[in-house]
């Protein structure tokens, strides 16, 4: 019984029409009367499985009748194409739909951001976010070729920062090959996802263009020939989501459906790797990743590991130990 004091609630439906329910379970009331943003990833072009205008109108209707004011917001991303200035993120939401006529509310897109320091790193953190002291998180849950799986820290870790922040974080993951420690043994060609390491009996050679920074050549690596430039993605994803929410009071709603092997950015994301579960909320995206995860496996045991060879917890303990939430929590049915 005393257990459940330090565990986080993470809520459990299947239909949407008891978010509202599930929403008293936390500090909804403190949303009142403010205007906040709810945080969405409103899918590259060509990806069929982000949240759809009708499910997040749904969800915008709820959050105005506490009463209160949301708007859907997002961040221009690193790589080319429509999202990565804010005119094209907005052609590219009218395109999705995600306009105030289809979901409710307004659709704002931030470029630039403040910087804020977690763990000896600065973060520079979308100015919407950081001015904000309140905000709700929608969050597809999917798989992901540099995290395994991905939810509402990646959510933030990626998505809550500016552009600039994104390429150091991603650059900074790449591997440094130390050639004084090799062996040779070939292991880091075997394990690594996107073949872009080839081992010969006396050469070690690295594709850059193909590497996607996911670690899986460095953490296989028992000679230590391999390491970051920087450092290690997930925990770099974990710090850049603290940036963003340490101090705020966030909702996280994860849409546990449409669970594909690639994330939202991908425009081929497929194939579904596991069948729709259903909906979590809480108001701790370690806890709420943490049951993501659990409740996918519990259908599919290991299905992110087996499709992206990268365990997706990595960047649960990596939050957990910076103290963004914790993986300990109660899950409540609705
Ligand atoms: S796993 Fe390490 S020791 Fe083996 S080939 Fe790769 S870098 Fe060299
Ligand atoms: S970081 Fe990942 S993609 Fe890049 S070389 Fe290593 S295993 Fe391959």
């Amino acid at each position: 019984m005393g257990e459940k004091n330090w565990m986080k609630k993470v809520v459990f439906f299947k239909e949407i029409d008891k978010l509202y329910n599930s929403l008293k379970y936390f500090d909804i009331l403190d949303f009142k009367n403010k205007k906040y943003p709810v945080k969405l990833h409103m899918g590259e072009r060509g990806n069929r499985y982000f949240p759809k205008p009708d499910f997040v109108k749904n969800v915008i209707a709820v959050l105005k009748n506490l009463p209160s004011d949301p708007f859907l917001f997002d961040t221009t991303v690193a790589y080319p194409g429509l999202r990565h200035r804010k005119k094209g993120y907005y052609k590219l939401a009218k395109i999705h739909g995600f306009i105030k006529k289809e979901v409710g509310c307004d659709v704002v897109i931030d470029d630039s951001g403040i910087p804020i320091k977690i763990d000896d790193r600065s973060y520079e953190v979308a100015n919407n976010i950081v001015n904000s002291s309140n905000i709700f998180a929608i969050s597809h849950v999917k798989g992901h070729v540099a995290t395994g799986m991905g939810g509402a820290i990646k959510n933030f870790g990626m998505g809550g920062v500016t552009k600039e922040t994104k390429i150091r974080m991603h650059h900074g993951s790449r591997p440094v090959y130390n050639g004084e420690y090799c062996t040779f043994c070939g292991r880091c060609s075997e394990v690594c996802p996107f073949n872009s390491i080839e081992v010969g009996d006396n050469f070690w050679k690295q594709d850059m263009s193909s590497c996607f920074g996911c670690g899986v050549c460095v953490d296989s690596c028992t000679n230590k020939a391999i390491d970051y430039k920087d450092a290690d993605f997930n925990y770099v994803l974990a710090c850049a989501a603290k940036a963003c929410v340490s101090g705020k009071n966030v909702i996280y709603l994860n849409d546990v459906n449409r669970i594909s092997k690639s994330c939202d950015c991908d425009p081929g994301a497929g194939p579904i790797i596991c069948s729709d579960i259903g909906y979590l909320v809480s108001d701790d995206p370690v806890a709420i990743d943490k049951a993501s995860i659990d409740i996918i496996h519990k259908v599919k045991p290991d299905i992110f590991e087996k499709v992206n060879y990268i365990d997706p917890l990595k960047q649960v303990y990596f939050a957990e130990d910076i103290h963004l939430g914790t993986s300990s929590y109660e899950l409540i049915n609705i």
